[in-house]
């Protein structure tokens, strides 16, 4: 058998695998890092950064970059039209980072790769792995090309239609939601706050207006059938009976848009021998609360230490641990992405009572605070 060329191989360089590389780097560990796609082409997702994982990616010198380019939210509303149903203060929890990150995805990734390639990493683009075969000593991936590539352990980082989970024979039970998703980064008019999350809840569905960098916002709705480039018209309609009405926002320009349909799904195990899963390959869900990338990102940062205490003191027993840990987390992570879905997409004969209830609740102080602790993500410390 052949000798491992290198101690990890991460499949997949969107946040999760740039976070694990990083991380690995910054112990002394260099990682080989493959992605099938072109440097950048990863489409823009994620628009939240939470406070945990600000705190998380402190010691590898990622957080103070990203949160100079992002906008700093301190409230994030849910909403019915314009009454405010739920208040959640994220200027009041106590950590450095009291608010939320308002940043894009493109923008996280190239300060992940940034970091990476400081520390002497290098990523191999347009590389697709096809096929993997592991024994007692290692793992050996065959790329597209034909090439192959052996390492100790090796990691799938490689999103929702993850290859290596489903060469690992790893199960990814769960289901899909009927509608699509539609997402846009707009330019808008209106008296929208420039620092405040708002989800809307309505009837024909939920949509979220969050501000970014450079006086955009991202849109985010549920629809029954998505279009595949949504233009000034169509967003102007999803805002026009979703959003705010006394004050309308006014699309005036798109940037991009794009859609997805989502699913709810947790794997069965996060290791198979030598070979691991984190990030969106072990468990994906609606995007409601912003959680998946963040998740991800906070799944690479305990796998680093897993794989450090394996290749530097022999001591396997980490690499277990990291799935016990973190497979309960995603659960509630899916959970809670799915009320909030849920929540925001019951039926007109429900909506009053649903916001009665909502507005009850959201008086009482324990329920705002429970909230702001798990969609910052610092319930999970
Ligand atoms: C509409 C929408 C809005 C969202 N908003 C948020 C949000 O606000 N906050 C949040 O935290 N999350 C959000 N998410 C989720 C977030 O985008 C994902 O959780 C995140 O991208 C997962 O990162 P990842 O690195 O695990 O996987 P990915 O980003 O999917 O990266 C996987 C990488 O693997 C590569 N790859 C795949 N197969 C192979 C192969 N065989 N060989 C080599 N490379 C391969 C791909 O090219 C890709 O670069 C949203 C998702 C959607 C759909």
């Amino acid at each position: 058998m052949r000798a491992p060329t290198t101690d990890v191989l991460i499949v997949g360089a969107g946040p999760t695998g740039l976070t694990l590389a990083t991380a690995l780097a910054a112990r002394g560990i260099q990682a080989t890092v493959v992605d099938r796609q072109a440097v950048g082409d990863n489409t823009s997702r994620a628009a939240v950064v939470h406070a945990r994982t600000l705190e998380v990616l402190e010691p590898i010198g990622v957080t103070d970059r990203l949160a100079r380019l992002g906008i700093h939210a301190a409230r994030f509303t849910i909403r019915d039209r314009d009454r405010v149903l739920v208040p959640v203060r994220f200027d009041n929890l106590p950590t450095r980072y009291p608010y939320t990150l308002m940043i894009s995805q493109a923008v996280t990734e190239a300060a992940l790769l940034e970091r990476f390639t400081e520390l002497g990493g290098q990523v191999l683009w347009r590389r697709a792995v096809t096929d993997l075969a592991q024994d007692d000593q290692g793992v050996t991936a065959t790329l597209e090309d034909g090439e192959q590539l052996r390492a100790r352990y090796l990691v799938g980082a490689d999103g929702m239609h993850s290859t290596i989970r489903e060469c690992a024979g790893i199960g990814f039970p769960g289901g899909s939601y009927g509608e699509s998703f539609s997402l846009a980064d707009v330019r808008l008019t209106g008296a929208l706050p420039n620092d405040e999350v708002i989800l809307y809840f309505s009837p024909a569905g939920l949509v979220v207006i969050a501000p970014l960098p450079g006086g955009f916002h991202r849109i985010v709705a549920t629809v029954d059938s998505a279009p595949e480039h949504p233009d000034v018209d169509y967003l102007q309609s999803l805002l026009d009976t979703r959003g705010p009405q006394r004050e309308r926002a006014i699309v005036k320009e798109v940037l991009w848009g794009s859609r997805f349909r989502v699913h709810h799904r947790v794997v069965d195990t996060y290791r198979a021998g030598r070979i691991l899963l984190a990030g969106d390959a072990a468990h994906v869900h609606s995007p409601a609360g912003g959680q998946g990338m963040n998740t991800g990102i906070q799944d690479a940062m305990v796998l680093a230490g897993a794989l450090a205490s394996a290749l530097t003191g022999g001591d396997e027993e980490p690499l277990n641990a990291y799935g016990v840990i973190r497979r309960p987390i995603a659960e509630q992570v899916v959970r809670l992405a799915d009320r909030l879905t849920r929540l925001a997409t019951v039926g007109r004969r429900l909506r009053p009572l649903r916001n009665t209830l909502l507005k009850l609740l959201a008086y009482v102080p324990a329920f705002r605070r429970r909230l702001a602790w798990r969609l910052s993500g610092l319930v999970y410390r």
